[in-house]
């Protein structure tokens, strides 16, 4: 029974390839940065909606986030495919987000026409705002994941790979304030904010050599004064701090704000430290979903690419996701290796052939996982015990 609607889910997601490719068009020609997503909520919705999903937007509190639900007969888990759709600012969709909810909401359709009898409940989550407004941590803050047993996505890349980690994030600013005077008849009557960044940033500089690899500590110069006669009054940057494991990310980021604080000592600034309140956490993988997830790409003959899990780490709020409910991100390829995501070579590939079978490849994955999992309860025990780290 189960190899049987397993053939069925894979020519359904066939099927509706051309309503996916519509869909991931439509969002890539209109790019939308976070939390104005607007039209494609419109199309992943629409298509959603004409499928029986009973479709709830602005959950959470975020106009573009929504909710689609279809509820089976089985008493089966809850479980959720993850669409995102923002695109980065000035270059589009150069990290494929169009193939992102392209993907997740093909799986949704696909396995409720198929195996509607079968399954529990299936939910489409939109969460907008991956590029740096973090919308899943707020809907996880407004409770959205409470009812969801298992969340799944898959991300286009330039490696197929069922587990990447990433680090956790956090944005930090430094606001120095001095007093101004004339650089050059008073320059003893003055204090000068930007030295109290530039110290910041040779600080940091010192500190690297004492930080674990994993580390990743970027900053820039939001502001630095106006003119060289006079003395900067207020100066100020704006750092990512980042790091693998969470409890060594908590003590770089006290470090980080030492250096600040070492720098308005020297230089007799006062400082103000801002601290971004959405603090990315880490990717906590699931190495049984992870497994079936493979297993199921095998059968749509789709190798995972070699290669460490560390390797090339970014950040997401995936990554709280993950350390709320077990979770699969996967990678699928979409391109050559030596094109990478947020380049414009990047966003080329999200609409090319390639791209566009990353979106039938993803679909059938994360139809046949869910659809495993539906079936074979003793999968969802599986997960869960390996998530509880029993
Ligand atoms: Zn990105
Ligand atoms: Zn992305």
């Amino acid at each position: 029974m189960q190899n049987r609607l397993k053939e069925s889910v894979i020519k359904e997601v066939d099927r509706l390839k051309t309503d996916l490719i519509d869909i991931c068009m439509t969002i890539h020609s209109n790019p939308e940065v976070k939390f104005k997503e607007f039209k494609a909520v419109e199309v992943l919705t629409t298509f959603l909606e004409k499928n029986d999903f009973e479709v709830t937007k602005g959950i959470g509190g975020l106009e573009t986030a929504f909710n689609a639900v279809f509820k089976g007969p089985g008493n089966g888990p809850a479980i959720a495919f993850l669409a995102e759709y923002d695109a980065l600012p000035q270059i589009g969709h150069a990290c494929g987000h169009n193939i992102v909810g392209s993907a997740s909401v093909g799986a949704a359709v696909a396995l409720k026409k198929v195996a509607a009898d079968s399954i529990g409940k299936i939910v489409v989550v939109g969460t907008p705002a991956e590029e740096g407004g973090g919308g899943k941590i707020i809907l996880i803050e407004k409770g959205i994941f409470e009812d969801i047993d298992i969340a799944m996505m898959i991300h286009p890349s330039n490696k197929t790979k069922m587990v990447r980690l990433m680090l956790a994030v956090a944005e930090i600013g430094f606001v120095f304030h001095g007093k101004a005077a004339h650089a050059a008849a008073y320059p003893h009557k003055g204090i000068n904010a930007l030295d109290g960044v530039i110290l910041t940033f040779n600080n940091i500089n010192a500190l690297r050599q004492q930080l674990k690899n994993d580390v990743r500590i970027h900053g820039i110069i939001t502001e630095g004064g106006y003119a060289p006669n006079i003395i900067p009054e207020m100066a100020s940057a704006q750092f990512y701090v980042r790091a693998l494991e969470e409890k060594y990310f908590k003590k770089v980021v006290e470090k980080v704000k030492e250096c600040a604080r070492g720098a308005a000592i020297a230089t007799g600034t006062e400082l103000d430290i801002k601290t971004e309140r959405l603090i990315y956490r880490p990717f906590k993988p699931n190495y049984t979903l992870a497994e079936i997830f493979r297993d199921n790409l095998s059968l749509i003959d789709i190798r995972e690419d070699p290669g460490d899990e560390k390797g090339d780490m970014g950040s997401s709020d995936i990554g709280n996701v993950s350390q709320t409910i077990p979770t699969i991100h996967a990678d699928i390829s979409i391109c050559d290796d030596d094109v990478v995501c947020h380049s414009p070579g990047f966003r080329d590939a999200a609409i090319s052939e390639k791209g566009i079978k990353g979106i039938v490849t993803g679909a059938k994955a994360l139809a046949l996982t869910a659809l495993d999992i539906f079936i074979s309860p003793e999968k969802m025990d599986m997960i869960r015990k390996e998530f509880e780290g029993k």
